[in-house]
C-alpha cells in the first residue's frame, strides 16, 4: 500500500530524513519508535505532503501511484490520514461541521445529467441523519459526551479530548492508511486503553486499512498487536522487527540500542 524507498528530505537546507525504506502492506499495523528529534513527525508530514519539507531524493508511492508531487488534499482523497501530534484549534467551527465537510469532499462523484454533457456533482455518501447517528455511536465508544459534536474543533479541549477527536475523525472518514503521531502522549491509563482499542477495532472492521503508529512508549502496544516495529534514530530506520523489539527498547532505552545498532 505505502512504499518508501531511499527517501531523503530536508527543511531549510537541513537534511532530516537520511534514506528511509519502509513498506506498509494492506491491513498491517506498523509502529515507529525513536527518541525526540529523530525525524518521526517529519516522516509523517512528508507522507501527507506538508509543503515545508523538500524531498531531495527517493520514492514515495501509495497504491502503486507516485504521490511525491500530489498536494495534501489529493493524498487525503486517496485515503491517507494523519492524526496530528499537536492538533490545531479552529474557533467557531464545530466538530460536526468539520467532519461533515470532510466526508462530503471525500464523497462519491456521480453523473447528474444524461450521457452527453455529463456534469458531476459531489454527493454525500450518507445522509446527514445517518452520518450524525454514526458519529454518536463513535462518541459513545470513545467515551465522549454527545455535545462534543457541537463544540468548536479542539478549542478548550483537554489533551485527551484532542487525541480522541483525532480518532473520531479517523472513524468518520475511514481512511486506507492511518498515521497516528504520538496519539498516546498525555493520555491517562483509561483514555489510553479507549484510544488504543478504538484503533485496534478500526483495523479489525476495516481489514484492508493499515496503521502507522508513532510512539515513544511500548505501553500502548499491548492493546494493538503490531505486525512490525521500527526504530528510527537520526533520520534513519536502524532496526526493524516484531513486538519483541519494542520490549527491548523499553528495557534498554534508546541510547543502549544505539550502541548495538544493526542497520537493516
Ligand atoms: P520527532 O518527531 O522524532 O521528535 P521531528 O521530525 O519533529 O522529530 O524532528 C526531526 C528534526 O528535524 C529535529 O532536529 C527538528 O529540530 C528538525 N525540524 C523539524 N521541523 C523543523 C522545522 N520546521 N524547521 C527546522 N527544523 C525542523
Ligand atoms: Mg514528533
Amino acid at each position: 500500500m505505502l512504499e518508501i524507498k531511499k527517501l531523503k528530505t530536508s527543511i531549510g537546507g537541513k537534511e532530516i530524513l537520511k534514506g528511509i525504506d519502509l513498506e506498509v502492506g494492506a491491513g498491517q499495523i506498523h509502529v515507529l519508535m525513536g527518541p525526540n528529534g529523530s525525524g518521526k513527525s517529519t516522516l509523517a508530514q512528508v507522507i501527507v505532503g506538508h509543503p515545508s519539507y523538500t524531498i531531495d531524493s527517493g520514492q514515495l508511492t501509495f497504491d502503486k501511484k507516485n504521490i511525491r508531487k500530489l498536494t495534501p488534499d489529493k493524498r487525503a482523497k486517496l485515503g491517507i490520514f494523519l492524526a496530528f501530534q499537536h492538533p490545531v484549534e479552529i474557533p467557531g467551527v464545530s466538530v460536526f461541521a468539520v467532519l461533515r465537510k470532510a466526508k462530503t469532499v471525500s464523497g462519491i462523484r456521480y453523473p447528474v445529467s444524461g450521457k452527453r454533457n455529463t456534469k458531476y456533482k459531489i454527493q454525500d455518501t450518507e445522509s446527514i441523519t445517518n452520518f450524525r447517528n454514526l458519529l454518536l455511536n463513535h462518541l459513545d465508544s470513545l467515551k465522549l459526551s454527545r455535545d462534543f459534536l457541537s463544540r468548536p474543533l479542539n478549542e478548550g479541549f483537554s489533551g485527551g479530548e484532542k487525541k480522541r477527536s483525532e480518532i473520531l475523525q479517523m472513524m468518520a472518514l475511514k481512511p486506507k492508511l492511518v498515521i497516528l503521531d504520538e496519539i498516546d502522549s498525555g493520555l491517562d491509563v483509561d483514555a489510553l486503553k479507549t484510544v488504543a482499542t478504538s484503533i485496534y477495532h478500526y483495523n479489525e472492521v476495516n481489514p484492508k486499512s493499515s496503521v502507522l503508529l508513532i510512539t515513544h512508549y511500548a505501553r500502548i502496544l499491548k492493546y494493538l498487536k503490531p505486525d512490525f516495529v521500527h526504530i528510527m534514530m537520526d533520520g534513519k530506520i536502524v532496526r526493524s522487527g516484531r513486538m519483541d523489539l519494542a520490549k527491548l527498547v523499553e528495557e534498554k532505552g534508546y541510547q543502549k540500542m544505539e550502541k548495538e545498532v544493526q542497520y537493516v
